[in-house]
Protein backbone atom coordinates (compact mmCIF):
# COMPACT_ATOMS: atom_id res chain seq x y z
CA UNK A 1 0.00 0.00 0.00
CA UNK A 2 1.01 3.02 -0.61
CA UNK A 3 1.53 6.13 1.62
CA UNK A 4 -1.51 8.19 2.47
CA UNK A 5 -0.68 11.45 0.96
CA UNK A 6 -3.72 13.06 2.49
CA UNK A 7 -5.49 16.17 1.49
CA UNK A 8 -2.81 19.27 2.46
CA UNK A 9 -4.62 20.77 5.66
CA UNK A 10 -6.36 23.74 5.92
CA UNK A 11 -2.88 26.23 6.75
CA UNK A 12 -1.50 24.65 3.46
CA UNK A 13 -4.28 25.43 0.84
CA UNK A 14 -3.24 28.48 -0.39
CA UNK A 15 -6.45 30.39 -1.03
CA UNK A 16 -4.76 32.97 -4.00
CA UNK A 17 -3.20 29.70 -5.71
CA UNK A 18 -6.64 28.13 -6.21
CA UNK A 19 -7.91 27.76 -10.04
CA UNK A 20 -11.44 27.27 -9.28
CA UNK A 21 -12.29 27.18 -13.16
CA UNK A 22 -11.00 23.64 -12.69
CA UNK A 23 -14.08 21.55 -12.38
CA UNK A 24 -15.70 23.31 -15.26
CA UNK A 25 -12.70 22.51 -17.66
CA UNK A 26 -13.01 18.73 -16.32
CA UNK A 27 -16.48 18.59 -17.53
CA UNK A 28 -15.85 20.36 -20.72
CA UNK A 29 -13.00 17.46 -21.47
CA UNK A 30 -14.88 14.99 -19.99
CA UNK A 31 -18.89 15.29 -19.81
CA UNK A 32 -19.03 14.62 -16.36
CA UNK A 33 -20.40 16.87 -13.54
CA UNK A 34 -18.96 16.70 -10.31
CA UNK A 35 -20.66 19.38 -8.40
CA UNK A 36 -23.03 16.42 -7.94
CA UNK A 37 -21.22 14.71 -5.91
CA UNK A 38 -21.57 14.80 -2.20
CA UNK A 39 -18.62 12.66 -1.02
CA UNK A 40 -20.93 9.68 0.39
CA UNK A 41 -17.23 7.84 0.00
CA UNK A 42 -19.60 4.77 -1.81
CA UNK A 43 -17.33 5.03 -4.78
CA UNK A 44 -13.90 4.41 -2.11
CA UNK A 45 -15.73 1.44 -0.64
CA UNK A 46 -16.34 -0.06 -4.01
CA UNK A 47 -13.24 0.87 -5.96
CA UNK A 48 -11.15 -2.82 -5.85
CA UNK A 49 -8.15 -0.76 -6.26
CA UNK A 50 -7.96 2.07 -3.36
CA UNK A 51 -5.27 0.22 -1.54
CA UNK A 52 -2.90 0.78 -4.02
CA UNK A 53 -3.24 4.55 -4.75
CA UNK A 54 -2.45 7.87 -3.19
CA UNK A 55 -6.01 9.08 -3.14
CA UNK A 56 -9.51 7.63 -2.72
CA UNK A 57 -11.34 8.24 -6.08
CA UNK A 58 -14.06 10.84 -3.74
CA UNK A 59 -10.79 12.73 -2.97
CA UNK A 60 -9.47 13.13 -6.45
CA UNK A 61 -13.18 14.87 -6.79
CA UNK A 62 -12.08 16.95 -3.59
CA UNK A 63 -9.05 18.22 -5.16
CA UNK A 64 -10.56 19.75 -8.23
CA UNK A 65 -13.00 20.99 -6.72
CA UNK A 66 -10.86 22.64 -4.59
CA UNK A 67 -8.91 23.93 -7.03
CA UNK A 68 -5.71 21.68 -6.41
CA UNK A 69 -4.78 21.26 -10.16
CA UNK A 70 -1.30 19.74 -9.85
CA UNK A 71 -2.52 17.62 -6.63
CA UNK A 72 -4.86 16.37 -9.39
CA UNK A 73 -3.36 15.87 -12.37
CA UNK A 74 -0.04 14.53 -10.53
CA UNK A 75 -1.76 12.25 -8.17
CA UNK A 76 -1.15 8.11 -9.07
CA UNK A 77 -5.03 7.39 -8.78
CA UNK A 78 -5.98 8.65 -12.54
CA UNK A 79 -3.69 6.32 -13.57
CA UNK A 80 -4.34 3.33 -11.37
CA UNK A 81 -8.33 3.37 -12.25
CA UNK A 82 -8.96 1.14 -14.74
CA UNK A 83 -12.02 2.35 -15.28
CA UNK A 84 -14.37 -0.68 -14.55
CA UNK A 85 -17.68 1.60 -13.78
CA UNK A 86 -17.55 -0.08 -10.42
CA UNK A 87 -17.80 2.87 -8.58
CA UNK A 88 -20.60 4.56 -10.75
CA UNK A 89 -22.81 1.88 -10.30
CA UNK A 90 -22.35 2.15 -6.79
CA UNK A 91 -22.75 6.29 -6.69
CA UNK A 92 -26.57 7.61 -5.46
CA UNK A 93 -25.48 11.19 -7.99
CA UNK A 94 -24.86 8.52 -11.04
CA UNK A 95 -21.27 9.98 -11.45
CA UNK A 96 -19.46 8.68 -14.06
CA UNK A 97 -16.27 8.62 -11.92
CA UNK A 98 -13.64 6.57 -15.14
CA UNK A 99 -15.36 9.80 -17.61
CA UNK A 100 -13.74 11.93 -15.05
CA UNK A 101 -10.53 10.14 -14.50
CA UNK A 102 -10.12 9.74 -18.08
CA UNK A 103 -10.30 13.81 -18.63
CA UNK A 104 -7.52 13.99 -16.04
CA UNK A 105 -5.50 12.03 -17.58
CA UNK A 106 -6.42 14.17 -21.05
CA UNK A 107 -5.38 17.48 -19.39
CA UNK A 108 -2.21 15.58 -17.50
CA UNK A 109 -0.45 14.00 -20.93
CA UNK A 110 -1.63 17.68 -22.92
CA UNK A 111 -0.55 19.81 -19.84
CA UNK A 112 3.06 17.63 -19.70
CA UNK A 113 2.67 17.29 -15.90
CA UNK A 114 4.83 14.72 -13.98
CA UNK A 115 3.06 11.74 -14.67
CA UNK A 116 2.98 9.56 -11.17
CA UNK A 117 3.03 6.27 -13.00
CA UNK A 118 4.50 6.03 -15.95
CA UNK A 119 4.97 2.84 -16.80
CA UNK A 120 0.98 2.54 -16.79
CA UNK A 121 0.84 5.74 -19.58
CA UNK A 122 3.66 3.70 -21.54
CA UNK A 123 1.69 0.49 -21.58
CA UNK A 124 -1.08 2.03 -22.66
CA UNK A 125 1.01 4.09 -25.76
CA UNK A 126 2.32 -0.06 -26.92
CA UNK A 127 -1.43 -0.94 -26.45
CA UNK A 128 -2.32 1.83 -29.11
CA UNK A 129 0.71 1.25 -31.35
CA UNK A 130 -0.58 -1.90 -32.09
CA UNK A 131 -4.25 -0.78 -32.94
CA UNK A 132 -2.49 2.16 -35.31
CA UNK A 133 -0.78 -0.78 -36.93
CA UNK A 134 -2.74 -4.07 -36.93
CA UNK A 135 -6.47 -2.46 -36.57
CA UNK A 136 -6.50 -4.82 -33.36
CA UNK A 137 -4.19 -5.61 -30.42
CA UNK A 138 -1.08 -7.95 -30.74
CA UNK A 139 -0.42 -9.09 -27.26
CA UNK A 140 3.12 -10.47 -27.97
CA UNK A 141 4.09 -6.81 -29.60
CA UNK A 142 2.89 -5.09 -27.16
CA UNK A 143 4.93 -7.40 -24.19
CA UNK A 144 7.70 -7.23 -26.43
CA UNK A 145 7.88 -3.28 -26.56
CA UNK A 146 7.24 -2.87 -22.78
CA UNK A 147 9.97 -5.39 -21.73
CA UNK A 148 12.50 -3.42 -24.34
CA UNK A 149 11.41 -0.23 -22.81
CA UNK A 150 11.69 -1.33 -19.42
CA UNK A 151 14.84 -3.54 -20.43
CA UNK A 152 13.43 -6.31 -18.05
CA UNK A 153 12.90 -9.35 -20.53
CA UNK A 154 12.47 -12.26 -17.23
CA UNK A 155 10.61 -11.02 -14.59
CA UNK A 156 7.18 -12.28 -16.12
CA UNK A 157 8.54 -15.11 -17.90
CA UNK A 158 6.67 -17.98 -16.72
CA UNK A 159 3.17 -16.32 -17.25
CA UNK A 160 4.49 -15.01 -20.54
CA UNK A 161 5.34 -18.62 -21.42
CA UNK A 162 2.43 -20.46 -20.08
CA UNK A 163 0.16 -17.72 -22.25
CA UNK A 164 1.84 -19.15 -25.10
CA UNK A 165 1.40 -22.64 -24.35
CA UNK A 166 -2.15 -22.32 -23.91
CA UNK A 167 -2.53 -20.14 -27.32
CA UNK A 168 -3.20 -16.95 -25.82
CA UNK A 169 0.01 -15.25 -27.48
CA UNK A 170 0.31 -15.29 -31.31
CA UNK A 171 3.79 -14.71 -33.27
CA UNK A 172 1.80 -12.87 -36.01
CA UNK A 173 -0.42 -9.88 -35.71
CA UNK A 174 -4.15 -10.29 -37.36
CA UNK A 175 -5.04 -7.43 -39.26
CA UNK A 176 -8.46 -6.18 -39.69
CA UNK A 177 -9.56 -4.98 -43.40
CA UNK A 178 -11.00 -1.58 -42.57
CA UNK A 179 -7.62 -0.67 -41.13
CA UNK A 180 -7.93 3.14 -42.53
CA UNK A 181 -11.03 3.51 -40.72
CA UNK A 182 -9.06 2.67 -37.64
CA UNK A 183 -5.92 4.95 -38.06
CA UNK A 184 -8.15 7.86 -38.94
CA UNK A 185 -8.65 8.02 -35.07
CA UNK A 186 -5.37 8.42 -34.48
CA UNK A 187 -5.36 11.30 -36.63
CA UNK A 188 -4.20 14.62 -34.44
CA UNK A 189 -7.20 16.58 -32.64
CA UNK A 190 -7.13 20.16 -33.38
CA UNK A 191 -5.76 21.02 -29.70
CA UNK A 192 -2.77 18.75 -30.58
CA UNK A 193 -3.35 15.59 -28.45
CA UNK A 194 -2.54 12.48 -30.23
CA UNK A 195 -3.71 9.16 -29.08
CA UNK A 196 -0.98 7.25 -29.49
S1 LIG B 1 -20.21 7.61 -4.68
FE1 LIG B 1 -20.71 9.38 -6.01
S2 LIG B 1 -21.57 10.94 -4.64
FE2 LIG B 1 -20.55 9.41 -3.36
S3 LIG B 1 -18.46 10.23 -3.04
FE3 LIG B 1 -18.36 8.87 -4.81
S4 LIG B 1 -18.69 10.18 -6.61
FE4 LIG B 1 -19.38 11.32 -4.80
S1 LIG C 1 -13.76 3.04 -12.24
FE1 LIG C 1 -11.75 3.48 -11.34
S2 LIG C 1 -12.19 4.53 -9.39
FE2 LIG C 1 -14.07 3.48 -10.05
S3 LIG C 1 -14.02 1.46 -9.02
FE3 LIG C 1 -13.13 1.20 -11.08
S4 LIG C 1 -10.91 1.48 -10.75
FE4 LIG C 1 -11.95 2.34 -8.93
Amino acid sequence: MKADRHLPSKELINLNHLNLDFVSEIEKTSGVNINKCYHCKSCAGGCHFYQTTDYPPNSVIRLVQLGLRNEALECSTIWLCVGCHTCSIQCPMGIDMAGFMDGLRQIAIREEVVIAEPDILNFHRDVLHTIKRHGRTHKLEVMLRYKARKWDWFSDLAVGLKMFSKGKLHLMPSKIKAIGEIRKIFTPRPDGVIYE
